[in-house]
């Protein structure tokens, strides 16, 4: 099956009791058993949900994985791949990347005595010598948050590999629809479906997915220990949102690529940061890795935070929020708003400047677009 029929079809069989068509929401935490131990699949809801398993089954299609866990947000999904670690061990996780991820390593996990560094990793180069004997995972986001800088799947696995350690990535702004790490290399996919995979900004959740009966045993046991599942009906939107998964990222590419073409030449727009664009550093790794280049774009605005934030104030169509993948197209200000708790000096050293924005770049129609932002310039 091709990914757009997996999207609508894949883990889903009509009802056979009534022949409804969609997966029904299963608001049941108990199921009642036939005699002491002898029932159906489903004993306790934190453990399975009919619901849960069809969006799995649907999740793990996506990534070409054999296993999906559903988890009740991306940090959550996130926290229980950490939980799988020991005190002692070492991360090396990208340096451009989300806010919370680098929250739960540094002021939950390091108070556990996991330690990490963090290693721009869109150079594979700098991989090896951040390699400690106790690293027991490298974690990735590619393209990355804020900055759209791209990590190159295959050859950080590799690496990873030959020293036994596995590969982690955080596939949130790609979707597997753009780009799928488990068919280049990587061990393990994570993802904030409450952004693409969602898509329509009315639900928070998360996954993980893999093709390691390993990996997923440890995950099966933390999510049943932990038990930071999704509801039924999350699972249930989530699963009616994947469907148009294949759809919804050609319109969110197709228009960010528009709008990256016409932000490089505006005048009052000193950079623009599209992995799609020629002058994106890593464009050929873009065409390499990834289907087309993505709904994220950062650009920098002349005249620093005033005009960013008149910019920010003055768009109409574009609403200033965090969060991202919705059908709707956001902006915001990653200095004061999504990336605020970043440390000063990391944000310098990454490029996040006061004048930096970025854009979510929904599905209208993309001369509506256009004129949001043309006319929003000082
Ligand atoms: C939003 C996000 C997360 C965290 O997900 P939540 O669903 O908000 O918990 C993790 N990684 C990336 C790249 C994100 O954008």
């Amino acid at each position: 099956m091709k990914f757009s029929t997996q999207c609508v079809h894949a883990g889903q069989s009509p009802d056979p009791e009534t022949g409804a068509i969609m997966t029904p929401i299963y608001m049941s935490s108990t199921y009642v058993q036939e005699s002491p131990g002898v029932h159906k699949g489903y004993e306790y809801s934190r453990t399975h949900n009919p619901t849960r398993t069809a969006l799995q089954n649907n999740l793990a299609a996506l990534e070409g994985g054999e296993f999906a866990f559903a988890f009740a947000s991306g940090c959550a999904a996130t926290a229980s791949l950490f939980i799988c670690l020991s005190t002692g061990d070492h991360i090396v996780a990208m340096d451009d990347l989300y806010g919370g991820t680098r929250r739960l390593i540094t002021q939950v996990f390091g108070r556990w005595g996991i330690t990490c560094d963090f290693v721009d990793l869109s150079d594979s180069k700098n991989l090896a010598p951040a390699l400690k004997p106790n690293t027991k995972l490298i974690w990735i986001e590619t393209p990355s948050n804020p900055m759209l800088k791209l990590v190159d799947i295959s050859v950080i696995s590799k690496i990873a590999h030959s020293k036994n350690i596995p590969v982690a990535v955080d596939n949130t702004f790609a979707t597997p629809c753009l780009q799928q790490p488990l068919k280049l290399g990587a061990d393990l996919v994570v993802h904030s479906t409450t952004k693409y995979l969602g898509g329509h900004s009315d639900l928070v959740g998360g996954a993980i997915m893999t093709h390691s009966p390993e990996w997923a045993e440890r995950i099966k046991f933390v999510s049943n220990s932990v038990g930071a599942i999704p509801s039924p009906m999350d699972c249930f939107l989530l699963l009616r949102a994947t469907k148009t998964l294949a759809a919804r990222m050609k319109a969110h590419c197709e228009n960010a690529l528009q709008i990256a073409q016409f932000l490089e030449k505006h005048p009052q727009v000193e950079r623009v940061i599209y992995p799609g664009l020629e002058s994106h550093p890593q464009h050929p790794l873009c065409k390499k890795q990834m289907l087309a280049a993505g709904g994220m774009i950062s650009f920098v605005i002349q005249g620093g935070l005033g005009a960013a934030k008149h910019f920010t104030q003055s768009t109409r169509l574009f609403s200033c929020a965090e969060s991202l993948g919705g059908v709707e197209s956001l902006i915001e200000l990653p200095a004061i708003m999504t990336h605020a708790s970043v440390p000063l000096e990391a944000r310098k050293n990454l490029g996040i400047v006061d004048g930096l924005i970025r854009l979510s770049v929904g599905i209208e129609d993309p001369i509506d677009l256009l004129t949001d932002l043309d006319n929003s310039f000082p």
